[in-house]
C-alpha cells in the first residue's frame, strides 16, 4: 500500500474547515516553517527532490532558487490551479476537499519566497471551488495564519483567488500571468522567465496546486525523509487521477514504487478494466503525453516491469516517449478506436490554440481535418504520411508547449497504431458504421 502524505486526512468529515484541519495537526508545518529562515526552507525543498506536479516535472527547489530578488521590488507566488488538461482532476480534488492544505502550503512558500501578495489562478469551469478557497482563506486569516504580522513574525501575507475564463492555454504559466494581469491569455516569449519578470514584470514563481500542497509534508517530516519515499528522482508521493475504461475511476495517491500493472488491476487503485475487457492502451500523464500500447505499458522494452514514476514511464525513448505529465491516467479498452480518439484530441488542441504561431494555429486545424477525413473513411494512404509530416513541423517550432502537446498524440498514434489508420482508409464503408476497436475484437 502506498504511503499517504497529501490525502491521509481526506476521509475525515469536515476536514475542509479550519477547526477540523487544525485538530488533525494542520498549520503545524506552518508554525515550524515560520521559525526557520527562508533559506532553511529552501534547503528542505531542495533536499526533498520534489518535482513540479503540473506536468513538466522540473525540480521545485531549483525553480525557487532562480527567483530574482532586486531591492525594493515585490515578488509573487502564483498557484496554477488552471487544471484543464483532459483526464486531469487531482488538483480539483485537493482544493475541494483539502483547501487548508493548499493555503498552508502557500503560506510556507510565500514566506520562503518573500511574497506578501500571492494568488490562486483557477480555471473558470471549477465554478464552485473559489467559494471553498475563499472561505478557507478567511478562516486562516481569522486564526492569524494570514494577514498582517503572521504569528508575530512580522511577515505579512494576503492570498487572492482569481477565476479564469475557461481557456486551456491559461494553464501555460506566462499566458496565466497575462490573464491575471487582465489581458488576453497569450503565452509570452521566454526569456525573460517569470522568475525574473513575471506578474507585472516582478519576479514570480508559478507552481502547481499539488506542488505547493506537498510543501506541507516536506516541512513536517523534513526534506530528507520525503526524499526517502519513492524511488530515484521520483521522490515523495504523486496524485494520479484515473479515468476511462476502468472499474474505479478516481484520485489516488501513490508513492511511485508500484508497477503500472498493479495500478491498473489492483483493487486498491483502478480495480481492473471495465466489463472484463482487455487493456488496449493508456495515456499516463494527461492528454498531451504520448499514448502507449498495452504491451509497452506493462513492460519496458527490456521486459522489466514498468513503474508509475517519472523515469520508468519515459524509459524506452522512441518506443514509448511518454511521460508522467500531470498524472491524468486515461485507460482505453479493446473497443476504443485510436483514430477517433486522436481526432477528438486534435479538435481540442485546435480549438484551444491561441493562434499566435503559424505552425500551431494552422497545423492543429490541418491535422484535425485530415483525422476527421480518415475517421469517416474518406482518407487516402498518403494522408498518414502528411499527418506525420505536419506534426513534425509543429513540434519544437512554437512559442509555448501547446504545439508539442498537439503534435505528440498524433505522432504516437501513428507510430503505435498505424494499422488502425490504414483500416479506416481501406474500409471506407465499415469505418462509417463502426469503429476499429469494435470491428476487431
Ligand atoms: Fe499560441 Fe499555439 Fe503558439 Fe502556444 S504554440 S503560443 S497556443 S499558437
Amino acid at each position: 500500500m502506498s504511503k499517504k502524505l497529501l490525502l491521509k486526512d481526506a476521509h475525515i468529515e469536515g476536514i475542509r474547515y479550519f477547526e477540523t484541519y487544525r485538530k488533525q495537526g494542520g498549520y503545524g508545518a506552518a508554525e515550524k516553517a515560520l521559525k526557520m529562515t527562508p533559506d532553511e526552507i529552501l534547503e528542505e525543498v531542495k533536499a526533498s527532490g520534489l518535482r513540479g506536479r503540473g506536468g513538466a516535472g522540473f525540480p521545485t527547489g531549483m525553480k525557487w532558487s532562480f527567483l530574482a530578488k532586486p531591492e525594493g521590488v515585490p515578488r509573487h507566488l502564483v498557484v496554477n490551479a488552471d487544471e484543464s488538461e483532459p483526464g486531469t482532476f487531482k488538483d480539483r480534488y485537493l482544493m475541494e476537499f483539502l483547501p487548508h492544505l493548499l493555503i498552508e502550503g502557500m503560506l510556507i512558500s510565500s514566506y520562503c519566497l518573500g511574497s506578501n501578495v500571492s494568488y490562486i489562478y483557477i480555471r473558470g469551469e471549477y465554478s464552485w471551488i473559489p467559494d471553498i478557497l475563499e472561505e478557507a482563506i478567511e478562516e486562516a486569516k481569522a486564526a492569524g495564519f494570514l494577514g498582517k504580522n503572521i504569528m508575530g513574525t512580522g511577515f505579512d501575507c494576503e492570498i487572492y483567488v482569481q477565476r479564469g475564463g475557461g481557456a486551456y492555454i491559461c494553464g501555460e504559466e506566462t499566458a496565466l500571468l497575462e490573464s491575471l494581469e487582465g489581458k488576453r491569455g497569450n503565452p509570452r516569449l521566454k526569456p525573460p522567465f517569470p522568475a525574473v519578470k513575471g506578474l507585472w514584470e516582478r519576479p514570480t514563481v508559478v507552481n502547481n496546486v499539488e506542488s505547493i500542497a506537498a510543501i506541507v509534508p516536506i516541512i513536517d517530516i523534513t526534506g530528507a525523509e520525503y526524499a526517502k519515499i519513492g524511488v530515484g528522482r521520483s521522490t515523495g508521493t504523486k496524485l494520479i487521477s484515473a479515468c476511462g475504461n476502468i472499474n474505479k475511476p478516481g484520485v489516488y495517491e501513490i508513492d511511485m514504487t508500484i508497477t503500472v500493472e498493479e495500478f491498473i488491476y489492483s483493487d486498491e487503485y483502478c480495480g481492473g478494466i471495465k466489463d472484463g475487457k482487455k487493456l488496449k492502451a493508456c495515456i499516463p500523464g494527461g492528454s498531451s503525453v504520448p499514448i502507449v500500447p498495452a504491451n509497452l505499458l506493462l513492460k519496458t522494452v527490456n521486459g522489466e516491469p514498468r513503474y508509475m514514476n517519472y523515469e520508468s514511464l519515459a524509459d524506452g525513448g522512441f518506443a514509448t516517449g511518454t511521460m508522467m505529465g500531470s498524472g491524468g491516467f486515461i485507460v482505453l479498452d479493446e473497443d476504443q478506436c485510436i483514430v477517433e480518439h486522436t481526432m477528438t484530441l486534435a479538435r481540442f488542441y485546435n480549438h484551444e490554440s491561441c493562434g499566435q504561431c503559424t505552425p500551431c494555429r494552422e497545423g492543429t486545424g490541418w491535422m484535425y481535418k485530415i483525422l476527421k477525413k480518415i475517421e469517416k473513411g474518406e482518407g487516402k494512404m498518403e494522408d498518414i504520411d502528411l499527418l506525420w509530416d505536419i506534426q513534425r513541423k509543429i513540434e519544437g517550432n512554437t512559442i509555448c508547449p501547446l504545439g508539442d502537446a498537439a503534435a505528440w498524440p498524433v505522432a504516437a498514434a501513428i507510430r503505435h497504431f498505424r494499422d488502425e489508420f490504414e483500416w479506416h482508409i481501406k474500409n471506407p464503408e465499415l469505418s462509417q458504421t463502426q469503429n476499429y476497436g469494435l470491428a476487431h475484437y
